[in-house]
């Protein structure tokens, strides 16, 4: 099948690193120091919610976006939600895009459909774009379900009203969750396959989903990228791990998009 052209992505995502605001600064500037303005794609990092507001301010007027990791299930813009950022909250202090459904929030924080729902609702509405993550565990890849979680995972996205006025605000990074933080990487051939089937059934429910970024996310780093970069059907990175550490990302980066060109 003939893929159309979509956006190419690389995006760091920190967790929650490192360990102090100083440190997450100096980061910032060493990434924001190298020069990307050669790639043909959009570069972004997304830091801790508590890093974020500096880090905005460290990248203003470079070619690299902020995003942040999570936004509230509620839509209220504020009120008594302990511990929560609302998605107005985030706009407004300059956060651009978001992640949804990250594997590591739907284990510690029991994320259900229903609200990863709501956070997808609340981030368009307040004109932000989500990074949807998906990906299935150890268990249901050797029992080769993979495509059945990753469908089921999808299909949220028919229950988001303001999908088509938002089309191009969305990402699917698809993160095999085996593959985050092990060091273990499926073959690039599986990853082009499920991104393959994304694809199709993202067309199902709307046939203009077919220009949505699919990423793949992993153990991605400097040295292995190139293999992942060579696919047509890999559109962009999420990169945990390999974006703390300015120069191996810039490095990852600038390799991606080489490879792209
Ligand atoms: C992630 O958590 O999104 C991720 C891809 O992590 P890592 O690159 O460290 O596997």
């Amino acid at each position: 099948m003939q893929k159309v052209t979509k956006n190419k992505w690389v995006i760091g995502n920190w967790k929650s690193n490192p360990s102090s605001l100083e440190q997450a600064k100096k980061l910032a500037k060493e990434i924001k120091v190298m020069n990307f303005s050669e790639i043909n794609g959009q570069i972004m990092v997304m830091p801790t919610s508590l890093h974020l507001t500096a880090i905005i301010d460290e990248m203003q007027n470079s070619e690299v976006l902020v995003g942040c990791q999570d936004v509230s299930f509620t839509s209220d813009s504020v009120g008594a939600y302990t511990g929560d950022c609302s998605a107005e909250q985030m706009q407004a202090i300059g956060a651009k895009w978001t992640l949804v459904g990250h594997s590591e929030r739907r284990s510690y924080h029991q994320e259900s459909d229903k609200q990863l729902i709501a956070k997808i609702e609340n981030a368009f509405k307040n004109g932000l774009g989500v990074v949807l993550c998906i990906g299935e565990t150890l268990e249901h890849y050797e029992k080769n379900q993979t495509l059945n979680v990753l469908q089921k995972q999808l299909s949220i996205l028919k229950e988001i009203k303001q999908l088509a006025d938002n089309l191009d605000r969305l990402i699917v990074a698809y993160e095999p969750v085996w593959a985050i933080g092990t060091g273990k990487v499926p073959q690039v051939a599986e990853v082009e396959n499920v991104h393959k089937s994304i694809n199709d059934y993202l067309l199902t429910i709307n046939n203009d989903l077919a220009k949505t970024p699919i990423l793949y996310g992993g153990s991605v780093n400097a040295d292995n990228v190139e293999n992942f970069a060579k696919s047509d059907w890999i559109d962009g990175v999420l990169v945990g791990g390999a974006s703390l550490v300015a120069d191996k990302f810039a490095s990852l980066a600038k390799t991606f998009f080489a490879t792209k060109k």
